[in-house]
């Protein structure tokens, strides 16, 4: 009977426990999508975004889920760019232009993601927004002048890039390229333009990049939460490859100076042709004739990586289809007419100019 009673008491306390506090088990653990780019000769290909708006300007996200996002997505670099000029949430947030980086700063080194100090300078056009990167102290760009804002990103060592130069609010009918722009070109002040911005492209804007030797972006320009914008399932926020001698601050910083960078977004890649050319070579494996027949021979490309290629045949008489994709991550057979000595392909989504594409030959 004592026995019993015991037992009844163990059970009444578990019961209390239980309806105090109960946990549910939802833990979810985030794993980083790996993104597969080959390196090129000489370089590390890294993944980097470098326009993302926090609440420290109109974006609607915390620093450091910023952060997150990026790791989870597969980047290796990343700016977060508040406006200078721009607060909306000034009333409920103390104004300081450090602050989101201040803030993400320590989330960066515990997921191994360079963090770029950076800014918006955010004016209307000319010369309209310009991030400033690898500057020491934002606060010090907030000034009435833009020249004179221009002049602290030089006395801070820091680079620019012109944002969004096609984006309709500020160029409405026509995308041009300011007498300020030029300036600072010349002068060596401006290290960049974005070529893709969100979900827009400017063919123009890469031919400026590689007439000036400029480095091309693709960059988000996040401010809402990126898995509510971009379908990350199917397909990825925009991207700027950087080819750099290491992984680091001062390799981003020198590939970029160095205009070593390719646009990636919605299967299109845009950039110098020597670089896309190397990225091509290093991502597909060809096979040349494996196998012959009475009147064909049979060629194999494998694709390594996580770029899409979409080839239209220049030399269709060699009895190859018109046009063929190759997916990330898939292997394709073509065949060809025997004795073909000469298969040359244009690659409709590598972009190497305003209205050039990349050629490459498979035979
Ligand atoms: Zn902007
Ligand atoms: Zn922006």
């Amino acid at each position: 009977m004592m026995m019993m009673i015991g037992w009844m008491l163990i059970t009444a306390s578990q019961a209390q426990q239980n309806a105090n506090h109960m946990q549910l088990d939802i833990k979810q653990h985030i794993q980083r999508q790996n993104i597969r780019i080959p390196n090129i000769e000489g370089y590390q290909t890294l993944k980097g975004d470098f326009h993302i708006h926090t609440v420290f300007s109109d974006g609607l996200v915390w620093p450091t889920v910023r952060v997150k996002e990026a790791w989870a997505e597969g980047l290796d670099v990343m700016a977060i760019t508040d406006h200078i000029e721009y607060l909306p949430h000034k009333d409920h947030l103390k104004k300081d232009h450090n602050s989101s980086y201040e803030l993400a700063k320590g989330e960066a080194e515990k997921h191994n993601i360079l963090l770029i100090k950076a800014s918006e300078i955010t004016r209307s056009m000319s010369p309209g927004h310009l991030n400033a990167l690898f500057i020491d102290d934002a606060n010090k760009l907030d000034k009435k002048k833009v020249e004179k804002v221009f002049d602290e990103v030089k006395a801070q060592n820091g680079l620019m890039i012109w944002n969004h130069p096609g984006w309709k609010a500020q160029q409405p009918d026509t995308c041009l390229i300011y007498d300020i722009h030029k300036k600072l070109i010349k002068e060596g002040r401006l290290h960049g333009m974005e070529v893709m911005n969100h979900n827009e492209w400017y063919p123009v804007v890469l031919q400026w990049c590689i007439d000036h030797q400029l480095a091309v972006f693709a960059n988000s320009d996040i401010h809402n939460v990126n898995g509510y914008v971009y379908d990350l399932k199917h397909a990825h926020r925009p991207m700027t490859l950087v080819f750099a001698t290491e992984r680091s601050f001062a390799g981003v910083r020198e590939a970029i100076e160095s205009a070593r960078t390719i646009a990636w977004f919605d299967n299109q890649l845009a950039g110098p042709q020597d670089l896309l050319s190397q990225l091509f070579k290093a991502s597909v494996v060809l096979t040349p004739s494996f196998y012959k027949d009475k009147k064909m021979q049979y060629l194999e490309l494998r694709n390594n990586s996580d770029l899409p290629f979409a080839f239209v045949n220049e030399t269709p008489e060699n009895g190859a289809p018109e046009k063929f994709r190759l997916e990330p991550g898939k292997t394709i057979i073509v065949k060809v007419k025997k004795g073909t000595r000469s298969f040359r392909c244009t690659l409709e989504n590598c972009h190497i100019g305003m209205f050039q594409n990349m050629q490459v030959d498979l035979m």
